[in-house]
């Protein structure tokens, strides 16, 4: 497919990019594979605005994948950040501000007795797995087709059919034996789950769920899921890991527990909680934190851990979500969600507006989406028509048609106006798009 406008600034630096990083990129999504044309290199972020090195300006609906969800460099929390940075970026010791981050995750998370920071969403999940095993005595993993947690070697395993069935790797480089002892299970199917705890007697360690997913675009868990897996790992002896990574400090002022209140035996969080820096962390019951190193005998560490810089901004960030701006983040949630549904009805393209709190996405299907083989169903070449007509008009949309949509506080009436005013040729666009 070619494209009716171009990006010469970025197509310079995507070329030098290629020379020197596989395939151009640091994180595989932003390369644009899924919809074709040229990664967007962007320069600077203010509020809900992203510019490119061409000079466009696009309203932003990716918010870096979730963390930025006061908009892009916010004035107290690039105070918090140079504040920081003046007095030293790392120093290898304890500091205060891990002890506030910490402090300020467990009063928001009831589940959450005790936390360790760590770096980034992947760390939090492969830690949480390990201490999970650590904890138990037990080697199996039982994880859901469609959830991402993190380029872990035991989680890249992602059978994607839509029976119960041993793990295979699916990435080159993840052995066998690295991916045999997880179970791969449909999502929002209890009896799979059940069915996999019956055959497996005292040998599962955990089930890692996302929370509510947001990896195979937007598919929240069916009512009662949550408190099933719950029910059923205490019954069978496992652990309860709740994968917060996307919805915690997102989704509500405690993330996704806020919403459902099932409490997880672990948790694990990143993004929001970074406040745009790799900051990370896990926790939940005390008694199984108490296993991890230095206190137990599970061993996790991390050199830049509880980094000062990143832990101001984390906590500048969360300091500044409250219950006011949730309510303004789901209502911009809504007022896009809104729009977008309308302008894709009037030009009669079948589609489902799916959300969970104010975090979204579009599938180009009627169909009703409970797990990712439904998702894989939508006719996603008219997300890729759709996406670059909002691209090209100004709005930069997550770069596959697998991912959530994300809003911030500093969406304003403005910024929803530019939404709106794409919206009908994208519509049109998708419409029109051939597979
Ligand atoms: C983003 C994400 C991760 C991985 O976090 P990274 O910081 O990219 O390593 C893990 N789990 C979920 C649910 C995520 O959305």
């Amino acid at each position: 497919m070619s494209y009716s406008y171009e990006a010469p600034v970025s197509q310079a630096l995507f070329d030098r990019a290629s020379r020197v990083t596989p395939g151009g990129v640091n994180s595989p999504v932003r390369a644009f594979q899924a919809v074709g044309g040229t990664p967007r290199f962007m320069v600077s972020g203010t509020g809900p605005y992203l510019t490119d090195a061409d000079g466009r300006e696009y309203v932003d609906l990716v918010c870096s994948w979730g963390p930025m969800i006061l908009g892009h460099a916010h004035p107290e929390v690039v105070a918090a950040v140079q504040d920081a940075v003046a007095r030293g970026t790392s120093f290898g010791t304890p500091g205060e501000g891990e002890v506030a981050l910490a402090e300020e995750i467990t009063a928001r998370v009831a589940p959450v007795e005790q936390v360790r920071l760590v770096s980034s969403g992947t760390e939090a999940t492969m830690s949480a797995i390990r201490l999970a095993r650590g904890y138990t005595g037990r080697a199996k993993v039982v994880k859901f087709a469609g959830c991402y947690h993190g380029h872990v070697d035991a989680l890249l395993a992602a059978a994607g059919s839509g029976v119960a069935t041993f793990g295979l790797p699916d990435t080159p480089g993840v052995t066998g034996a690295q991916a045999g002892d997880t179970i791969v299970l449909p999502y929002n199917d209890l009896d799979a789950v059940r069915a996999a705890f019956a055959a497996h007697p005292g040998e599962i360690a955990c089930v890692i769920t996302e929370a509510s997913p947001g990896n195979m675009g937007v598919v929240p868990p069916g009512e009662g899921f949550n408190a099933g897996l719950k029910e059923i790992c205490a019954t069978g002896g496992a652990l309860y890991i709740s994968d917060e990574v996307m919805t915690g400090f997102r989704t509500s002022k405690a993330g996704w527990y806020g919403v459902d209140g099932v409490r997880p035996d672990l948790m694990t969080f990143g993004k929001v909680m970074g406040g745009g820096f790799p900051a990370a962390a896990f926790g939940g019951r005390a008694d199984v934190m108490a296993q991890l190193a230095p206190a137990g005998p599970v061993y996790q560490a991390g050199t830049l851990s509880g980094n000062p810089v990143a832990t101001a901004a984390g906590l500048a960030q969360l300091r500044l979500l409250d219950d006011a701006a949730y309510a303004r983040v789901d209502a911009v949630s809504a007022e896009v969600r809104t729009l977008v549904g309308e302008a894709l009805t009037k030009e009669g393209v079948a589609h489902t507006v799916s959300a969970a709190s104010n975090m979204f996405s579009v599938f180009f299907t009627d169909r009703p989406v409970r797990d990712y083989e439904d998702a894989r169903k939508q006719e996603a070449f008219r997300y890729t028509a759709f996406f670059h007509s909002m691209l090209e008009q100004g709005v930069y949309l997550p770069p596959s048609a697998f991912e959530s949509w994300f809003v911030s506080t500093a969406h304003d009436a403005q910024a929803v106006e530019r939404i709106a005013a794409a919206l009908p040729a994208a519509a049109r666009a998708a419409s029109e798009a051939t597979a």
